[in-house]
């Protein structure tokens, strides 16, 4: 359930109608609904009820810091997967030893800056991360709390670019091996063992991947702890997928996902940690856009839009779909026709929806992309020197820009010309 519902016929983020929004902040915009956000985190909280454990939410999917600080707020720690990741997490009021630090390719000046400002656990992924770090933590006087992230050689059956659990995955150290560099692990200085981390992909819409790696992370536990290792805790990563169309089978539940990771490791007495993004972020945002132009083509018609590829790029990136809804209800009985959404980049990747089915839609009315507020945003460019949108967090009847459309100067700002160019008298071809 989100909070994004038609009161009177206009499509309101809680209670505050999108046209306000619209009119206030410009569009492209994405705006997010405070409400849902806490509701998703709770449905969690609820899931893991009786459990010790925290819930990381994954900074990926929406790292705006209003975000954050709503999330960090209600009790949330963080996983980040870069130092700006974690600067955000510390800006958005989250102590460090509630941020877990991810990815593959965490540098040496990464993993100083989250050792001298707080971190909870950095969840390794090759031996020669864990070898870079012990040298870091041993440099400062420092102990690093790790966990090993294993790739449990599971298909997670969701799309190839977001599955990251089975062993082609460039994801996590091979379960087979584990033992072997939990035993180099111990034995490195500045490294002190806390647990296992796992983590096999995104938008899951099936429980049984999440259980089979699950039971495998079990059957390691029981392994490291016979090894001497204490592996008090057991970080089993996010990955609950979500409805992206309305008339799709809903995806499994929090609670029975929360009943997945009692039955298979509920057991070992570890403290439970989970990293959801998408399943908190993604319902609680849309990306609010208005049509510029509907365009005849052969055979086909073209809605342009003022929102692109460049502020949503799952589409052509993942194939995926979003429902696209006109912010004013249509006419109960309006006729609904084929459509080709698309935005205005030069590219025929810039486009949302083939052959969509929509009421009539003309210049001026403003749409809604649901599902948007995961990996909407954070995944935004400035390509064709297009502004950020800019987003808005919605909180009952009042609503905030959280973070303003650039300005076309502080684009064009950012970068600088060399002194030389247009003054080098030499012509290119007469140098040696
Ligand atoms: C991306 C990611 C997540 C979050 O995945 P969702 O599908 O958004 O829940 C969690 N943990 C790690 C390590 C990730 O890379």
């Amino acid at each position: 359930m989100d909070h994004f519902l038609y009161r009177d016929g206009v499509l309101h983020a809680e209670d505050v109608p999108l046209p306000e929004i619209a009119a206030a902040a410009g569009t492209p915009t994405y705006v997010y609904s405070a409400a849902t956000l806490a509701r998703h985190l709770g449905l969690f909280a609820e899931a893991l009820a009786g459990l010790p454990h925290l819930v990381c939410y994954s900074v990926k999917a929406n790292s705006n810091l209003a975000v954050l600080a709503h999330m960090a707020a209600l009790g949330a720690g963080m996983d980040v997967v870069s130092g700006g990741e974690w600067r955000r997490a510390r800006a958005a009021g989250v102590p460090g030893e509630r941020i877990v630090f991810s990815g593959v390719g965490k540098t040496r000046e990464e993993m100083a800056l989250a050792l001298e400002g707080g971190v909870r656990q950095f969840n390794v992924e090759s031996e020669p991360e864990l070898r870079a770090l012990s040298e870091v933590a041993a440099a400062m006087g420092r102990t690093a709390p790790v966990a090993v992230r294993v790739n449990p050689d599971v298909d997670a059956r969701t799309h190839a670019k977001i599955a990251t659990g089975k062993s082609e995955n460039k994801f996590g150290i091979p379960i087979a091996r584990a033992r072997e560099v939990y035993a180099e692990a111990a034995a490195l200085p500045g490294i002190a063992v806390v647990g296992i981390d796992v983590h096999i992909g995104s938008q899951l819409t099936e429980l049984a991947p999440f259980e089979a790696a699950f039971a495998k992370v079990a059957e390691l536990a029981h392994a490291l702890r016979a090894d001497g290792h204490d592996i008090a805790r057991l970080d089993l990563g996010g990955g609950l997928g979500i409805p992206y169309a309305s008339t799709n089978d809903a995806p499994p539940l929090p609670f029975d996902y929360g009943g997945v990771i009692r039955r298979t490791v509920g057991a070992l007495g570890c403290e439970i940690q989970i990293e959801p993004g998408r399943v908190i972020a993604g319902n609680a945002g849309i990306l609010l856009a208005r049509v510029i132009y509907l365009k005849r083509g052969e055979g086909r018609d073209f809605l342009i839009l003022d929102a692109a590829m460049n502020d949503l790029v799952r589409p052509t990136l993942y194939d995926a779909w979003h429902d696209i809804v006109p912010v004013r209800a249509p006419e109960p009985d309006a006729p609904v026709a084929p459509v080709d959404v698309v935005g205005p980049v030069c590219e025929t990747g810039d486009t949302f929806a083939r052959g969509r089915m929509l009421p009539p839609l003309a210049a001026g009315d403003l749409v809604a992309f649901r599902s948007a507020g995961a990996y909407g945003a954070t995944m935004a460019s400035e390509y064709n020197t297009r502004p950020l949108a800019a987003e808005v967090l919605v909180h009952d009847d009042h609503f905030d820009v959280v973070r303003a459309r650039p300005s076309y100067e502080d684009i064009l700002a950012r970068d600088t010309i060399p002194a030389w160019i247009g003054r080098d008298p030499s012509p290119p071809a007469r140098r040696r």
